[in-house]
């Protein structure tokens, strides 16, 4: 639970630093403070945030249009919801793509507790080829 707190208030999930975004989107290389890659070593690691953001922005569309249609039925706003529903499906996406990306690396940090070997790993720079692979693996 405090690893998904930290994620929300888009601190390192391992350590509950603060700047671990270059900009509101960009995820630094690194913790400034514990060292872990925050792709944790992982080329593809950004599709299992970017599928969490889909997920999340279309349960939020759902709440939103299952709210205003209980609340106004049977005078439904159907172009309110068809033109109000794409301009917060793409300003969802936006938003909550870099708490999806903390949130992910949380929720991976929970399943996949790191290792102080791992952790050695990313300090040092690791790679992922033959000669210096990554401890877990
Ligand atoms: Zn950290």
């Amino acid at each position: 639970m405090k690893m998904l707190l930290r994620a929300l208030l888009r601190r390192c999930p391992n350590c509950g630093s603060r700047g671990i975004f270059a900009g509101y989107v960009a995820l630094r290389e690194r913790c400034p403070q514990c060292g872990l890659r925050l792709h944790r070593g992982e080329s593809d690691y950004f599709i299992g945030a970017y599928l969490l953001n889909l997920v999340a922005v279309e349960l939020l569309f759902a709440a939103v249009l299952g709210v205003i249609f209980v609340a106004t039925y049977p005078d439904t706003p159907w172009a309110l919801l068809q033109w109000g529903g794409l301009v917060l499906m793409l300003a969802g996406a936006v938003l909550c793509y870099p708490f999806s990306k903390a949130i992910w690396l949380a929720a991976d940090l929970i399943f996949r507790p790191i290792s102080p070997e791992e952790l050695a790993w990313h300090r040092r720079g690791g790679t992922m080829d033959e000669r210096d692979e990554l401890p877990h693996l």
